[in-house]
């Protein structure tokens, strides 16, 4: 079998889908891999750490398995002969997913978003690896935003208080972002609107803060919240911000908008120099101030909406993702054959479009959500 890892073309994207170590674990086992020249360059991989780690270098497209970061643009999609199974993250909930092109194209595809939170597939949970880089990143992005210390500092100059810091959102990114608030000497208080999530929030140093809204979804996330739950949210937020010199905003419901918790008016009652960054600007954004990919200072507070953190730390985010990408891959082996079985719930669920080519069955296409 012959895996090809091939360069990412989207506008900003650091990452690649294998790091040479990955690709040494994966010739071990006897399987071929060939690596598109340039591929590891915004990771700063070059090819010849791929050739010494046993890949080959040339046309990675027309391997029979496909690992990317990025959803495939249509351009890449076309490169892709029928019968090719692709390994990525795919958006299949977002309005504009390429599954449908996958599946017209006869693509066999696995979307890293769907693989099911189970304990077992801890080791393949791509958006989970990922969030923890980007909530580590929009912490280190707030305090170099920030005008103030983020310790408490007891210096001959006088004291000076930590900074207080809040946390909105906190599945994987959100309990990241507190525990290095904390690492850092901030105080971090965490919400979240699945109840349980408090200890989590706890268990990493930081307080938590009760708004008596409970919206428990299916599969472990958050469901939206009504109208009134809504308001009622906000009116409550608005008044706890204010006390605060860094929100960093992280709430998302999968394939919906991104929550608005932090109105205009909220952001604005912080004081001058305060910081919100907010991790949802790629679905709209949880603060009404924010513009995506950008960062603007509203009454001298900074609402920064930076878009795809993880690619920003390439290596590591690139190390994590090869080993989520790995560990789903080998599930689907049988030996150095691609034999995945689609009995496994982890297979079943992450399979986006399958049997598209397959010459006795007609084409089944599954989109998740
Ligand atoms: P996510 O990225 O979908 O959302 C981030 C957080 O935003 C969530 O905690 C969510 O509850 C919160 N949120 C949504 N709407 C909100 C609102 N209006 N106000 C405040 N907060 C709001 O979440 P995630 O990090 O991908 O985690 C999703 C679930 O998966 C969690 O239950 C998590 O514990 C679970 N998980 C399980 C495993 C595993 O066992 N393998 C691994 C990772 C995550």
């Amino acid at each position: 079998l012959r895996i090809g890892v091939v360069r990412e073309s989207a506008a900003g994207e650091r990452r690649v889908a294998l790091v040479p170590k990955a690709v040494a674990g994966l010739v071990a086992k006897g399987l071929e891999v060939v690596v598109e020249a340039g591929a590891g360059k915004g990771a700063l991989i070059d090819d010849a750490a791929y050739a010494a780690a046993g890949a080959s270098i040339g046309d990675a497209w027309q391997a029979g398995v496909v690992v990317k970061v990025a959803p495939p643009s249509d351009a890449e999609i076309a490169r892709l002969a029928p019968g090719t199974t692709l390994i990525g993250f795919l958006a299949p909930r977002n309005a504009d997913t390429k599954v449908p092109a996958l599946a017209a194209a006869g693509v066999q595809a696995f979307a890293v978003e769907a693989i099911p939170r189970i304990s077992r597939s801890q080791a393949m949970d791509a958006l989970s690896s990922q969030a923890n880089v980007a909530g580590y990143k929009a912490v280190i992005l707030a305090a170099s935003l920030s005008t103030r210390f983020f310790p408490m500092l007891t210096t001959a100059a006088g004291t000076v208080k930590p900074a207080m810091v809040l946390v909105l959102g906190a599945g994987v990114a959100g309990l990241q972002a507190l525990a290095t608030a904390k690492r850092l000497g901030a105080r971090a208080t965490g919400y979240d609107v699945r109840p349980e999530v408090a200890d989590q929030v706890r268990s990493v140093g930081a307080q938590w803060l009760e708004l008596g809204i409970d919206a428990r979804g299916d599969g472990g996330y958050a469901r939206e919240l009504t109208g009134a739950e809504r308001a009622e949210q906000q009116v409550q937020l608005e008044k706890a911000i204010s006390g605060f010199d860094v929100v960093i905003t992280t709430a998302l419901v999968p394939g919906r908008p991104a929550p608005r918790l932090v109105t205009a008016a909220a952001a604005l009652r912080m004081k001058a120099g305060s910081v919100v960054v907010d991790l949802a600007g790629e679905t709209g954004g949880n603060c009404e101030l924010t513009v995506p990919g950008e960062t603007v200072v509203r009454d001298g507070v900074t609402i920064a909406s930076p878009l795809n953190l993880p690619s920003t730390m390439p290596e590591h985010a690139s190390e994590l993702y090869s080993k989520n990408v790995t560990n789903l891959l080998e599930l689907m082996l049988d030996g150095n054959r691609l034999a995945p079985d689609f009995s496994d719930e982890v297979l079943a669920a992450s399979c986006v479009t399958r049997n598209v080519s397959a010459p006795v069955s007609p084409s089944v296409t599954r989109i998740e959500g």
